[in-house]
This record gives C-alpha cells, structure tokens and sequence, in this order.
C-alpha cells in the first residue's frame, strides 16, 4: 500500500477534476471529499457545522466561509482523513478559504495542490458539446449521439443540453473561477505545494502525468 497524501484538486469545471479525483483516492487509499458530499454529510449527521448550515439553507441563503471552513474542519478530524490523508475537491475556492485551511491544517499541512489545467477554450468544448438523458443522467456528446436521433440507448429518454451545459452559462462559471480560483495557483506556488499537470489526453494519460509529477514533487 502507498502512503496516504493530503492532497487539494483545482481545476476548471469540465477539466475532468472529478474523475481523477476518484483515481487519486483509490490510488492512496484516502477519502475523495467534495465539497457537496460533505455539506450533505454533516447535515444529516447533525453536526454542529451541518446543522449550522441547515439553518442557513432552509432559509434560502448560502453558507458562509465561516460555516464551510467548520464543516471541512469536521471532516479533516475524521478518522479516515486524520489518518492517512485526503483528496480535497471544490474547497478552497477563495483566497480567504484557502488561508482558512492553512491554519486549520497547521498540524498536517497540505502536501499537493494539484492544477489541473485545461485551457478555457477546450472546456467550453467539451462542456457544450455534452448532451444528457432527461431520466436516466446517461451523459453523451454531439460527437457521440445515441444511435437512434436523441433518444437514449439505455432507457429511450430524451437526450437533451442541459441549462448549465449552454455557452453562457459555461462562460459566466468560468469567469468566476477565474477572478475567484485560480489567484489560488500562485497562492500555492508561492508555498512550495503547487503541482501543474497537463489535463488533455485520455484520463489514463492524464492520471499517468498527475502520479509521475506528484512522485517528482514529493521527492524534490
Ligand atoms: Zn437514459
């Protein structure tokens, strides 16, 4: 078995962050927390933080970085993550949130920050070519319909782009992550965790180059 890795993942949406995410976890034997995940984790377990949060969202609004930062805080003293590390997805997003999680991880600190970068043209692509089935979420692209005009091949539903997946809507996450997220690159470059990998390519050629400069990284 390797050693664990407390391991952060930044990257664009439609990067393939979420599946390398999953072949990081399984390749170090470590929990994959995302963001998601562990809001709804901790309200149904009634955390402090969770129930904090529910109050929050039943009421319409959205948890704050204080909130957010007491969830993570809560999860990274699991078991699981306290022993033998983690792989971080969808936090920090801020600069604030970063410096959050620095001084929560004092103890254990970050080992990688891995960018996975993948130019903002090329997403924008990929997200926009995806087509999705209304019943099943069976995920295609205009490049690879379902054989029989826009029905789905494994239950006939209909195969539509979702509202999120338009050009617009694409262009206006993008923008956020770029005045919000990726400041984070150099953040982490200035402290020594920041690990850049290429993010085209198949996900075994892109899994391959993550392992290879995380190996380089750990033994600099
Ligand atoms: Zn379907």
């Amino acid at each position: 078995m390797t050693n664990g890795i407390r391991l952060v993942l930044l990257g664009r949406q439609g990067s393939g962050k979420g599946t390398q995410a999953v072949r990081l976890a399984e390749h170090f034997d470590v929990p994959h927390i995302s963001t998601g995940d562990m809001l709804r984790a901790a309200v149904k377990d009634g955390t402090e933080f969770g129930l904090k949060a529910k109050a929050v969202m039943d009421a319409g609004g959205l948890v704050s970085d204080e909130i957010m930062v007491g969830v993570v805080q809560e999860r990274l003293a699991q078991p699981d993550a306290a022993g033998r590390g983690y792989i971080l997805d969808g936090f920090p997003r801020t600069e604030a949130q970063a410096r959050a999680l620095e001084a929560i991880t004092s103890t254990l600190p970050l080992e990688v920050v891995l960018n996975l970068e993948v130019a903002e043209s090329e997403v924008i692509e990929r997200i926009t070519k995806r087509r999705v089935c209304r019943s099943c979420g069976r995920i295609y692209s205009v490049d690879t319909p379902p054989a029989d005009d826009w029905t789905c091949d494994t239950d006939g539903g209909e195969v539509v782009q979702r509202d999120d997946d338009t050009e617009g809507a694409v262009r206006k996450r993008l923008e956020l992550y770029a005045a919000e997220t990726l400041p984070l690159v150099e953040f982490y470059r200035a402290g020594g965790q920041a690990v850049e990998v290429d993010g085209l390519g198949t996900p075994d050629d892109v899994f391959g180059r993550v392992i290879d400069a995380i190996t380089v990284h750990q033994s600099a």
